[in-house]
Order: structure tokens, then sequence, then C-alpha cells
């Protein structure tokens, strides 16, 4: 039985010693199971290579996969669903907020009962910024309320899966991905395992709360119809509250002829429904942008450098 664990890495020099020897360490006592280990280099800038490198010559456990330039952690983790081998298949970040020492217990999960993969969930956000806690509450709220896909709040991408769900996983192609979202999309029974937050180990968070407002505005926009959906429905409203508005506007005509007055509610009335004429163009520009990215079709990641010889280089 081959379990294979995909770690994206970014500029992640400093974690990087620290994980491995974690992982051995947990590993020895699976002595039951091989492993596979598949270091992703996203395009890091520090020397994250030259020691997956280093760590590949001593093991042969180690595999690597060297991207061209930053792509991203989610082209990073569909690289190494799309190279992955293993009967059992785990993502898990490279700085020790995903425990190494959980995988033990996943893997029994799935073993004795009747489950496809054995998800983890962050109990409290300690350690992090409240108002970072705050909006990323909020934003599972509504993505639950917008989206068909259960998200569940302080989930992360740390799971075990069995290979079905891993090979449905592959077979969504898309250019968006949004994984939080593709797994609760593809379903299978998946066991909840909470456990605390765990601060990262060494180096620094790869992501501003910029980056983490644009991937959550991906998120919703990939998983839901529900911004094109109020849209119409404004507009609708809008109509029918023109069209009770020209009736009002006739019949005072008729009544009190036409006084000329009411410049400043003109502009106003004219304002709003502009704002939400163009507020509307947004999201369907949202919307078409991503259209036009997933029709270009590119790939979602490219290979520049591997010790892997059948890896699919271009994806
Ligand atoms: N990561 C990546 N590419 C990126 C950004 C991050 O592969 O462009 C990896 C990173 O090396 C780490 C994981 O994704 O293993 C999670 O990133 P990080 O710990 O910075 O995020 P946080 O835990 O703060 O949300
Ligand atoms: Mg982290």
């Amino acid at each position: 039985m081959l379990i294979s664990l995909i770690v994206p890495c970014y500029n992640e020099s400093a974690a990087l010693p620290i994980f491995y020897k974690e992982l051995c360490k947990v590993t020895e006592e699976l002595d039951k199971y091989d492993f596979e280990f598949l270091f992703v280099d996203d395009g890091s800038k520090d020397n994250t290579l030259s020691i997956l490198k280093d760590l590949s010559d001593s093991d042969d456990r180690v595999k690597y996969f060297s991207f061209a330039r930053n792509f991203g952690k989610e082209a990073a983790m569909y690289a190494g669903f799309c190279n992955t081998k293993g009967n059992y298949v785990a993502v898990m970040d490279a700085d020790m907020q995903d425990p190494p020492s959980l995988l033990p217990q996943m893997i029994d999960i799935l073993e004795t009962q009747d489950y496809d993969s054995v998800a983890t969930r962050r109990e409290t956000r300690k350690g992090e910024p409240p108002i970072r806690s705050f909006f990323a509450k909020m934003f599972y709220r509504l993505m639950n309320k917008m989206s068909d896909a259960d998200i569940v709040d302080g989930a992360r991408d740390f799971r075990l899966m069995k290979r079905e769900m891993v090979d449905a996983i592959i077979k969504m192609t898309e250019y968006n991905r949004f994984s939080k979202g593709i797994f609760g999309w593809v379903g299978f029974k998946t066991y909840w395992l909470p456990f605390e937050n765990v601060e990262r180990v060494a180096g620094e968070t790869k992501w501003s709360f910029w980056k983490l407002f644009k991937y959550s505005i991906d998120g919703m926009v990939n998983f839901s119809h529900l911004p094109l959906t109020i849209a119409s429905v404004i507009g609708i409203v809008f109509t029918i509250l023109a069209f009770i508005f020209v009736v009002f506007v006739v019949v005072r005509k008729i009544i009190f002829g036409d006084p000329v007055a009411g410049w400043a509610s003109t502009v106003s009335i004219i304002m709003f429904i502009g704002g939400i004429q163009l507020l509307c163009m947004g999201i369907m520009g949202q919307y078409i942008a991503k259209m036009y990215l997933e029709v270009k079709d590119r790939p979602h990641y490219i290979i520049a450098d591997t010790n892997v010889s059948d890896s699919n280089r271009i994806n």
C-alpha cells in the first residue's frame, strides 16, 4: 500500500528541514506502508530546490517537481495530484501547520472505518490576527449560503483521500481552482478531524490579506452563480419601480400640469441607478474574466525540473 504526500513549497527553505525530519519520524512508525513524498517547488526564489535535491539524493522516497515560475498553491497541489500513484494521497503544508503527527490517526480511520477521506479542521484560530479571523468567518458563512459545495469553517487543505476521490479531483481540470470547494463538490464520505491551530515553525506566510481577499472572491465566483442571480433580481426590481414611477409621473402631469422641479431627485436617481448598473456589470465581468481564462485553456503548471522520469511536465 502506497501513501503519497504532496507538499507545495514556496520559499520554504527555513521550514523544510524541520518538516522533513518530522515526516521521517512519523513515517518510521508506519512501517506497514510505503511512502512517497512529492515536493512541489512552486517557483521558489530561495534555495528550496537545492534542499529538495539534497533530500532526494539521500532518500528515494523524495520526489520533487520544480515549477518554471510561481503558479500558486492550487497549481502546486494539482501537479501533485496528477503525478501521484498512491492508494492514499494527502496534501500538506511545509510549515508544520498541518501536523504530520496526525497522519497515523488519519490512516487508521481510512483503514478501519467506512470513509473515503479524512479532512482536518482547525478548532480555533489561535494566533491569527482577529480581523483576519473575522473576515474568514464571514466568508465561510456567505459561501455556504451561496454554493452547493459545503465548505467547513476552519477546514484546511490537509486531508488524506482514497484513490477514487483523487481521480475525481484530477478530472476537475478547471483553471480557476479553489480546492476547498473542489473537495466539497466531489463529495465522498468525509471524516472531520479537529485539531488545535499550530503556528508556522519558520519562514513567513505567503498570504497577504489582499491575496486572501482575492482568493475568497475567486472561491465565490467559482462555486456559485448567486451573484448573477442577485444582479438579475435587482434588474427586475428596478424595472418594476421604474414602471410604477412612469405611471405616477404621467398621472401627475395630467392632474397638475408639469411644473419644472425635482432636479436634485432626478440626479440622485440617475447616479443611484448608474451605480447599480456598474455593479451588475462588474459582477458579470468577473464571470466573463473567468470564462476567458478557462477558454484559453492554458496549462495549470509547467515543470522545469524533476527527478520523476514519467511525470506530466505540462498540464
Ligand atoms: N505555497 C505555494 N505557493 C504559493 C504560496 C504558498 O506552494 O504561491 C505553499 C507554502 O509553501 C505552504 C502552503 O502553500 O506550504 C501554505 O502557505 P502558507 O503557510 O504561507 O499559508 P498560511 O498557512 O499562512 O495560510
Ligand atoms: Mg501556513
